[in-house]
């Protein structure tokens, strides 16, 4: 029979930690051999998750380890965003984690995360954390940033892997990573989408079914604008009217629709050619979604 830590490693089964310190002492006696490799998520867990999870254990291989977190972090919702009634699905989330070669679950409560009482401190993102989804949600991603930083000290991985459907969280983490000089590796991870289109979100599920039908239209847009930057010298302020004059036509409500540069996320300006990245966000009701293309 396999000792905790090798069927761990190869698949045989899933442990799941709700302290800090019960993971800590398990984790002390991990091998050290191959990677680890750290899946954070908030649950709600569907297909785009699973191929990261399943990402990680390709990266983490049979000597490597793969850690998921989930964990509906309080600090980056304001205070009338969805934190309440954003969607947890334990038992599923458990066993697609287990499907796509997961070993280990971190899921701690808000409290051991957040001691009540305790002072917290805070990561400033600044600048990159001011624009685009930031001006929208102010606080957002430092929340994100808080969370990541302690995931980080609590799992001590050697790669973390981030999903480019929110691209512009894994650009300030990415830079957190930098100027912090944190020993992790950053992989960002393909979007998964819908058949038509649509990049698959825990939020999705908040969608009528018109409301559904319509959503598809801003991957729709993303690709139309792709082409014309690929094809033609767009004008940015021409080809980010025309996005949002396509978007709400489907009866959404965009919110920002625009050409920015790949790395600090500035809004291109004049004549856009690649390699840069479309973003967008949309309310579609009251749900709002957000999707972007990278032009390379
Ligand atoms: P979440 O729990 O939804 O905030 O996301 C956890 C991780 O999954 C983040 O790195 C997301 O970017 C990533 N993710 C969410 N949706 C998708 C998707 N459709 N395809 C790939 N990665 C995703």
């Amino acid at each position: 029979m396999a000792s905790a830590d090798e069927a761990a490693a190869t698949g045989v089964f899933m442990q799941i930690f709700n302290t800090i310190a019960t993971w800590r002492s398990h984790a002390a006696h991990l091998s050290p051999r191959g990677p680890r490799v750290f899946v954070p998520t908030m649950g709600a867990l569907h297909a785009g998750h699973g191929a990261l999870v399943a990402q990680a254990r390709k990266l983490a291989g049979t000597d490597g380890h793969v850690v998921v977190s989930i964990f509906v972090n309080p600090t980056q919702f304001g205070p009338h965003e969805d934190f309440a009634r954003y969607p947890r699905t334990l038992a599923d989330d458990v066993a697609l984690c287990e499907r796509c070669g997961c070993d280990f679950i971190f899921t701690p409560a808000a409290t051991e995360m957040y001691p009540p009482g305790q002072t917290q401190l805070s990561i400033n993102p600044g600048y990159m954390g001011d624009i685009l989804e930031g001006a929208i949600r102010p606080g957002h991603f430092s929340g994100v940033c808080t969370v990541v930083l302690k995931l980080l000290a609590i799992v001590q991985p050697t790669h973390l892997i981030l999903g480019q459907k929110d691209y512009q969280q894994q650009a300030i983490l990415r830079c957190m990573v930098r100027d912090f000089n944190l020993p992790v590796s950053v992989v960002t991870a393909p979007t998964v989408r819908e058949a038509d289109g649509l990049a698959m979100s825990s939020r999705n599920r908040y969608l009528t079914e018109p409301q559904r039908a319509a959503a598809p239209v801003i991957y729709q847009t993303l690709a139309w604008a792709a082409a014309e930057i690929r094809n033609t010298n767009s004008d940015a302020a021409q080809l980010s009217a025309a996005m949002r004059q396509r978007i709400n036509a489907a009866g959404l409500e965009t919110q920002y629709a625009l050409a920015a540069d790949c790395i600090s996320l500035a809004e291109l300006r004049g004549s856009l050619h690649p390699p840069c990245v479309l973003l967008a966000a949309a309310k579609n009701g009251n749900t709002r979604l957000i999707d972007n293309m990278l032009i390379e």
